[in-house]
């Protein structure tokens, strides 16, 4: 009998450290040392693209990520962030938020392409607890999902 089963690895693993989650969502922060701040929002239950979201999901959803790239640029103080969503790979929905410096590995290019330089300035560190605390005070109640009707 044919084997059905698939597997998405936002289902199967958190995606990174949880710092923030509420049932319809989670903010995770990506190890990533080149890109301090770097966290992803992952939308909790596997559906493919934003439209398969309500109007009130949607609203929600991009509060929580514009309320991380608030954070980012308060802590991290990066030049530009950068806000993706692809799922080609993993179509399970997700927004990348990402810190960029005019220095850093990739810049011009996005963090995907190609690297232009190996040696890295030394970038502000900031503890996971300051970042937690940061968005807790920042991100919207899970109250503010209203279920469009
Ligand atoms: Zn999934």
């Amino acid at each position: 009998m044919e084997n059905l089963a698939k597997t998405c690895e936002l289902c199967d693993t958190a995606g990174g450290k949880v710092l923030w989650e509420t049932p319809v969502c989670r903010v995770v922060l990506v190890a990533d040392a080149d890109y301090p701040g770097f966290c992803r929002v992952i939308w909790t239950a596997h559906v493919r693209e934003m439209t398969d979201l309500d109007a009130g999901e949607r609203r929600f959803l991009m509060e929580v990520v514009f309320g991380v790239e608030k954070v980012i640029r308060d802590l991290f103080s990066p030049h530009k962030i950068n806000l993706a969503s692809f799922g080609n790979m993993t179509p399970h929905l997700h927004w990348h938020v990402i810190p960029r410096w005019v220095d850093d590995r990739h810049f011009p290019e996005p963090i995907w392409g190609k690297a232009h330089q190996e040696s890295l300035p030394v970038r502000r560190s900031v503890a996971d607890d300051v970042l937690i605390l940061a968005l807790r005070q920042q991100l919207p109640p899970i109250d503010l999902l209203v279920k469009t009707p």
